[in-house]
């Protein structure tokens, strides 16, 4: 199974495509693990993966 590192910034007008390289923080929860990536338009998009 091939693990989907992608999203897409939230910020406004950008919708850059965001991959592993904008990784920055991994967290894991209860709820799944949590991903913080951060746009070169400063923006940080959450996402989470159950
Ligand atoms: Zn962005």
């Amino acid at each position: 199974m091939m693990e989907d590192l992608r999203c897409a910034c939230d910020a406004r007008g950008c919708g850059r495509t965001l991959g592993e390289d904008d990784l920055m923080l991994r967290m894991t929860t209860d709820a799944g693990e949590r991903r913080a990536y951060e746009c070169p338009c400063g923006a940080v998009t959450v996402t989470v993966v159950r």
